[in-house]
Parts: structure tokens; sequence; C-alpha cells
């Protein structure tokens, strides 16, 4: 494992979860924390340019985080497709006990602050997204322009954002 170099793509949102390596091949997770969690898991040869090209986002912005940040985005990830009934395919299921992904202990809400990724949901507003999430993934649309799009933020974040508006 020490061999890889670990990057996440910058936005928030679906994210790219990337272990890169020179000397095999790298590993990409492609993970919707907002919603039904492990969306893909696939092997790569290549740069984060080459990706860049291949995924067509030539503006794609990585950034670099440690092997336990990365895990923690898969876990996370793992944890929600769990709950919502989300289907992995054998290559995440592979890399997932690799990595020993369930060792990596995420308690709380099923989904994080969608503004800090970490901060608790409030327990109602978890209940809710796990209820579009499932009912979207039986109908197919998420994912898709059906879809429902939401932003939930925890209690610190909307503290934060009521202080900006009212200074
Ligand atoms: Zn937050």
């Amino acid at each position: 494992m020490n061999d890889f170099t670990c990057y996440r793509t910058e936005d928030l949102g679906s994210i790219l979860v990337l272990l890169y390596s020179e000397k095999q091949s790298s590993v990409i997770y492609f993970v919707d924390p907002w919603k039904i969690g492990i969306l893909d898991c696939f092997l790569f040869e290549g740069d984060l340019d080459n990706i860049r090209q291949e995924m067509n986002m030539p503006d794609l912005k990585f950034t670099q985080i440690d092997l336990t940040m990365a895990k923690y985005f898969i876990a996370m990830g793992k944890r929600i497709s769990k709950r919502v009934g989300t289907p992995l395919n054998s290559m995440a299921n592979k890399w997932n006990a690799k990595l020993e992904i369930d060792n990596v202990e995420i308690s709380g809400s099923i989904y994080k602050c969608f503004s800090c990724e970490t901060g608790e949901l409030d327990t109602q507003e978890d209940a809710k997204i796990i209820g579009i999430a499932k009912r979207e993934l039986k109908r197919k649309v998420a994912g898709t322009i059906k879809e429902k799009q939401y932003y939930y933020i925890c209690k610190d974040c909307k503290d934060k954002l009521h202080k900006t508006h009212t200074v």
C-alpha cells in the first residue's frame, strides 16, 4: 500500500479517489457521498493528465491526500452503498478487502455534511436522503438528469453561514 500516492478530485459532491502508482495500475474509486455511495471502482494505467483526457474533463483538479483520508472516503461510500443497496462491482469488493475498508470506523449519520464533509447531519435529514437514494436507485434515476438535487449541512456549518450573513 506504500506504493500509492493518493489523490481526490477537489470539487465537492461526487469525487474520484485515486490510489496512484507508477509501478502498477492505479486504483480509482468513483464515490458519491451525497446519494448512493460507491458508483464505480476500476484500474487505470497512466497519470493524472491521462485521467483528465479519459474523462474528457481537462480542468479536473486533484488534491493530494493521505491514505487514511482516501480510505475514509471509500469507507463512507461503502457505508452508504450498504445502507441504500447500491451494488458494488467485483473490483470494489476486491479493493475494499485489500485496503481493509471494514476496519475504518465511521459512526453517526450515514451521510456527512455536504460542506465540510465530516460534520454530522441531523437524523431526520439523514433519513430523508436515505429514502430518496433508495427510491432513485430502484427507479434507476440516481446520477441522471431526473435525480433530485439537495444540499444538507451540519450544525457548525449552519452556524458559520448564519454568522457571515449577519455580519
Ligand atoms: Zn459541516
